[in-house]
């Protein structure tokens, strides 16, 4: 294989571009070509390509974002979108792609791979819902933006002893919430995985409540629902001062952590590795701090589980 693709797609989180750079790097390093294709899938259809050298990804490990910018493309989910994204690879003579994104992105990269285009998957997404990895490339850093603003809120929380629900995003996941509430000590956590116990977030209020406690905070994953709605059928249940603060889109910026930085570097000069000894359709991952990488159907197949002892741990220590 002598010239290689990147990009990046779907969602965008920290970490990206230490990956773009190690992917570039090492193919560099054993003398393949690589290129950068812009805006995900639709830069592909679109030929929005260009080549890369050790120079363009100076400078960027410790930025956030992704300099091949991110998009989502329908024309991608039709077998015309994904002939003419063929036509663009054939034109450049590119035989292989590195595909750093969700698991959107990773059933586009299997259709390329179906199709004769070998194409290797790494895990990037704040969301951590990636089955066949412990981290994603984004997770850490998002989860410090939480746990930073988490402080911030307890802070206030405290001071006008008040209940604070905070909404943090994971999509299906609960990762982030249960994470970040551990790590800041909250006093309750609502993920999707064990959304029936509101009921209980309502009783540990109460009994805070009757010992006197007049501040709470509980981290509420964006899967199980809305913060402002939650907010209200909290403040209604107990008849405490309660306020929501949604964190949004703050969680999916800023500088990448070392921990971020390293994961990313070590996955995408893993999937180059891949794609050069000839493999098609895998994805990347760190197990047990191992590099791994498992079939891409697996992991879509799979569905990614939150760690229930992490989430019993929680509740053990937030009584
Ligand atoms: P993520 O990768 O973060 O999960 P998305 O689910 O939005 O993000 O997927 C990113 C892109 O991957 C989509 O916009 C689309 O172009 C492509 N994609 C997703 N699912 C498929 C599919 N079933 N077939 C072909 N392409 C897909």
């Amino acid at each position: 294989m002598r010239k290689i693709g990147v990009l990046t797609s779907g969602g965008d989180s920290p970490g990206m571009n230490a990956a773009i750079r190690a992917v570039v790097r090492k193919a560099i390093y054993h003398d393949v070509e690589v290129f950068g294709i812009y805006n995900g899938y639709q830069g592909l259809i679109d030929g929005n390509i260009q080549q890369m050298d050790i120079g363009s990804v100076g400078d960027i490990i410790q930025r956030g974002g992704t300099i091949l910018y991110t998009a989502r493309s329908d024309e991608f989910r039709t077998e015309e979108g994904r002939e003419k994204a063929i036509q663009q690879l054939n034109k450049f003579g590119i035989e292989g792609l590195i595909v750093i994104g969700g698991d959107g992105s990773f059933r586009g990269a299997e259709k390329l791979t179906q199709k004769g285009y070998p194409c290797i998957g790494v895990p990037g997404t704040i969301d951590n819902d990636i089955p066949g990895t412990d981290f994603t490339i984004g997770f850490d850093t998002a989860l410090n933006t939480v746990i930073e603003a988490i402080d911030k809120i307890r802070d206030t929380a405290t001071s006008h002893e008040r209940t604070y629900v905070v909404e943090v995003m994971g999509r299906h996941a609960g990762d982030i919430a249960l994470w970040a509430g551990l790590a800041d000590g909250a006093e309750s956590i609502l993920i999707p995985e064990h959304a029936d116990e509101f009921e209980d977030v309502i009783e540990r209020l109460k009994r805070g409540k009757d010992r006197g406690k007049k501040h709470s905070i509980i981290v509420l994953a964006e899967g199980v629902g809305s913060g402002m709605e939650f907010g209200q059928r909290i403040k209604d249940a107990t008849k405490l001062e309660t306020r929501v603060t949604v964190l949004g889109h703050t969680q999916r910026g800023g500088s990448p952590t070392a921990s971020d930085r390293v994961l990313a570097s070590r996955l995408g000069a893993k999937a180059v590795d891949l794609l050069l000894a000839g493999q098609a359709g895998r994805v990347v991952g760190i197990q047990n701090n191992k590099l791994v990488d498992h079939d891409i159907l697996e992991i879509l197949d799979e569905k990614h589980v939150v760690d229930f002892e992490m989430y019993q741990l929680s509740k053990q220590l937030s009584i």
